[in-house]
């Protein structure tokens, strides 16, 4: 037994009694105190994280937390079937709907772009977030009647969404990458497709891994 042991314990004790806020400080120092070489024990703490983040209405968290537990134990496990029940083919929340799927990855992707802009990579205000949502409201319905999304798999939209240019009022600094998603597994000199594990060796599927796509709340808060 290690020292994050008892408190592993206590917090699952918080989530039995629904109190999140306590399970989520003892899980928080169960991590501390867990030594890097005990996976398992790692993994199963970031798996009880995750349950009392989405119960604090923290979905991003939680996924977050599944992913890191995901990747110690390279099998089967809770966190990997919480994974697969709370995320979406863009590695990001599940929304209520595909549609909705679609309109946060297209808004996160364009917010990231606008980000990387910006020398303070922060939104100011509310007035500056209100117009970039007006702005990328009108685009999504734009791209969205255009039909071009119809019958295309997640990979294929981060594409159109990466190459799809808006032009934002404030100053834009030239960001000349190459948007298309075309992830390489060099070792096998291969094209990786969506389904394929990530190359990073964790056993997920890329598009929930490494190539996942990192939501509202990482990029404004800078913690991915
Ligand atoms: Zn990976």
């Amino acid at each position: 037994m290690s020292r994050c042991t008892p408190r592993l314990a206590e917090g699952k004790s918080c989530l039995a009694k629904h109190d999140p806020h306590g399970a989520l400080r003892s899980f928080e120092q169960a991590l501390k105190l867990c030594p890097p070489a005990r996976r398992r024990e790692l993994a199963s703490i970031l798996f009880y994280l995750g349950i009392a983040l989405v119960r604090l209405g923290n979905k991003g968290g939680a996924l977050r937390s599944w992913t890191a537990a995901s990747r110690l134990v390279k099998r089967r496990s809770p966190a990997r079937t919480m994974l697969r029940r709370f995320s979406n083919g863009y590695g990001m929340v599940r929304q209520a709907s595909l549609e909705l799927d679609d309109l946060h990855a297209f808004y996160s992707v364009q917010l990231d772009r606008y980000l990387k802009t910006k020398p303070s990579r922060r939104i100011g205000s509310f007035a500056e977030r209100d117009m970039i949502w007006d702005l990328l409201s009108q685009h999504w319905s734009e791209l969205k009647d255009s039909g071009m999304l119809v019958g295309r798999c997640p990979q294929e939209k981060l594409s159109l969404f990466r190459r799809m240019r808006v032009v934002f009022p404030t100053v834009m600094a030239a960001d000349e990458r190459d948007f298309s998603v075309i992830p390489v597994n060099f070792a096998r000199k291969e094209r990786l497709s969506a389904a394929d594990r990530c190359t990073c060796g964790s056993g997920l599927a890329y598009m929930a891994c490494c190539g996942r796509t990192h939501g509202e709340d990482e990029l404004l808060s800078g913690s991915f």
